[in-house]
């Protein structure tokens, strides 16, 4: 059981999840690959086809001919909440953000609609993915979680920031980095109906993740893949990263490259200092985008 504790003045939670301690670390560790069918897979990984008895209770998976799955979820073994799930991108050991196609997005979104919707009348949702090991990740294949939070924890969670420092743009979704980025580079993705009204507008609350039709679930991968290989390319390496989806409506996909260290200052405050100005860094990234 995750057990909730409060600060002295009721405003922010700690989670106390001792049983992560035993987390496995295996982002160093060299794993065989081997291709087959046209992927590559690794018999040394708990996540690819042929291992999947070394995880815990499938919740759901879309099946597939030739590998049996495409997208797999199942309860996270080491958890931080009482529901914790792993969502499996892609059989493909190799297949991350910016190599998945079209196809790839629209199976793997609509399996984040599908819990998300599963799970919101118990709490609230968080669908996260953390790529890199500084970024929190400890299993290379990609992946994504699915953390469940009771309704009454405060959470500090941003709402959708005001669209400026545009990046691109394509028939659903914008891209742009917001004025209150907290880290460098970050980028978000917005659905463009939220473009035309004001910031705290009731019509905003209406745009929400799970009614995303299969047509805008692969519009908002295409402004995925690209932020990520525009961000790479801008960056100059894999760099580590998280990205989530707003908790509550109104709709926002967060990117945050994790290329800085957060010091004493920002610890100690909970101020945030960003050294790149997000109106330069969309201006840079607007240069490269394809
Ligand atoms: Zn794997």
């Amino acid at each position: 059981m995750a057990k909730y504790i409060p600060d002295s003045r009721n405003h922010r939670w700690v989670i106390l999840a001792t049983g992560r301690a035993k987390k496995p670390k295996e982002m160093r560790k060299k794993y065989r690959l081997t291709k087959e069918n046209g992927i590559t897979i690794s018999p040394d990984c708990p996540f690819c086809i042929g291992n999947e008895d070394k995880t815990p209770g499938e919740v759901m998976r879309i099946k597939d001919k030739r590998f049996g799955w495409k997208v797999r979820v199942f309860r996270n073994k080491y958890p931080i909440t009482d529901i914790h799930e792993v969502i499996i991108h892609h059989p493909d050991h190799l297949r991350e953000v910016d190599k998945m196609t079209e196809d790839d997005f629209v199976d793997l979104f609509s399996v984040y609609q599908k819990r998300i919707s599963a799970l919101r009348e118990e709490g609230i949702p968080i669908v996260f993915r953390n790529k890199g090991e500084r970024s929190g990740s400890s299993i290379p294949h990609p992946h994504s979680q699915i953390i469940l939070l009771p309704k009454q924890i405060n959470l500090e969670a941003l709402g959708l920031e005001p669209i400026k420092n545009k990046i691109s743009e394509n028939d659903s979704f914008v891209m742009y980095c917001p004025d209150f980025s907290q880290y460098p580079y970050e980028v978000w993705i917005a659905h463009k109906d939220s473009e035309a009204v004001e910031t705290g507008s009731p019509i905003l609350q209406k745009i929400d993740f799970v009614d995303f039709s299969s047509k805008e679930l692969a519009l908002l991968g295409h402004a995925l893949k690209s932020s990520v290989a525009v961000l790479k390319k801008v960056i100059g390496w894999d760099f580590p990263y998280n990205y989530y989806i707003a908790p509550k409506p109104p709709f926002y996909l967060r990117i945050i490259p994790r290329i800085i260290i957060r010091g004493g200052f920002e610890l100690g405050t909970g101020l945030s200092t960003n050294i790149v100005d997000p109106a330069d860094a969309a201006e840079e990234l607007r240069k490269h985008i394809r």
